[in-house]
């Protein structure tokens, strides 16, 4: 059995991808420090606690475990929070990142997946954007994403390293067997907030920004279902284990939706009504953001196959309904 190194193996993104390792055959170790992920999501294989920024921890648990790829998931996700701490920001996301492929490097661990965002691309010039759109972040975290881009392209370079680099879209939805779903705290994402608001833990919730120049004045961005994320990273694996060159690719769905759809799709499936107030929009976010997802198709042969919005809010709903619900 081949084994592989899930970092944020205990997070949102790396717990689905841990499962569906175990389900192709490989072993998922996934190192975390649980500052934001949870042991009990760790289930499909040992959990080694431990901080991305710690070589020595990080080179203890490489020696043991001898993986053939890193997926690397770690890193701090809030952009607002970016904007307010950008010096977390850089130690997490780029000092650790550095210190993860210089002990990879040492052990001769040569191919890592790494989750980059499509916020390296700020407010794109066009939509759907595709890889090739130039890259100007407008937060500390897209910085952060944009940085680790280039460091494996240079790793590459110098040392024959192979990469992917994914830039998610809009990641949403739960497990569909239930047994894995979205726990952030505290929850800024549309989908969580608004089964919260849903399930009345939320007064209302806010739209952040109805004066878009959109069909509906409320932004639009592609959402894709976790688990098409976790097949993509698998996708990606195989691609690099075929001895596939170094790679940038978008995932998302290539289809947009509003904030007022989003709301909408929740109000139906929920059968739950729940109030929405206008409220400014967040500096840094731009009206649409949709992926164009040909290279995805073409080089990893990877097409979502649950990011209808239905599936996405159905499989969210069973999970939030279930974890998030007052005590009866
Ligand atoms: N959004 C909103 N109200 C909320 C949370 C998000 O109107 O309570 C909007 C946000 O401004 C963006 C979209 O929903 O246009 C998706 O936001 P999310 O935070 O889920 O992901 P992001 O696009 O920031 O990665």
């Amino acid at each position: 059995m081949t084994t592989v190194l899930v970092t944020g193996g205990a997070g949102y993104i790396g717990s689905h991808t841990c499962k569906l390792l175990a389900r192709t055959g490989r072993l998922p170790v996934a190192f975390d420090d649980l500052s934001n992920g949870h042991a009990d999501a760790v289930r499909w294989g040992p959990l080694e606690v431990g901080n991305i920024e710690d070589s020595r921890r990080l080179r203890e648990v490489i020696a043991a475990w001898r993986p053939e790829a890193v997926i690397h998931f770690a890193g701090l996700i809030e952009v607002g929070r970016s904007v307010e701490d950008p010096a977390a920001f850089y130690r997490t996301n780029v000092t650790g990142s550095l210190a993860l492929l210089e002990e990879m490097g040492a052990a001769g661990v040569r191919r890592i997946v790494f989750s980059s965002s499509a916020s390296v691309y700020g407010v794109p010039p066009a939509s759907p954007v595709s890889e090739d759109a130039p890259l100007d972040p407008v937060s500390p975290y897209g910085e952060t994403k944009r940085a680790v881009e280039a460091m494996l392209d240079a790793f590459a370079r110098a040392h024959g390293a192979r990469h992917a680099a994914l830039r998610y879209f809009n990641a949403a939805g739960a497990d569909p067997e239930g047994e894995l779903g979205e726990r952030h705290d505290p929850e800024t994402h549309l989908v969580p907030r608004a089964l919260r608001a849903a399930l009345g833990l939320e007064s209302h919730i806010a739209i952040f920004g109805t004066d878009y120049p959109t069909p509906d004045g409320t932004a639009i961005r592609d959402y894709v279902h976790v688990s098409d994320l976790a097949a993509a990273h698998l996708a990606a694996l195989d691609y690099l284990v075929a001895g596939g060159d170094p790679v940038t690719v978008n995932i998302g769905a290539g289809r947009g939706h509003s904030v007022r759809q989003v709301l909408d799709a929740v109000r139906r499936i929920t059968g739950r009504p729940f109030a929405e107030r206008p409220a400014p929009r967040r500096t840094g976010d731009p009206p649409e953001l949709v992926a164009a997802t040909g290279r995805a198709a073409r080089l990893l042969g990877w097409t979502p196959r649950l990011s209808d919005l239905d599936s996405i809010v159905e499989t969210a709903w069973a999970w939030h309904a279930r974890h998030d619900a007052p005590e009866a």
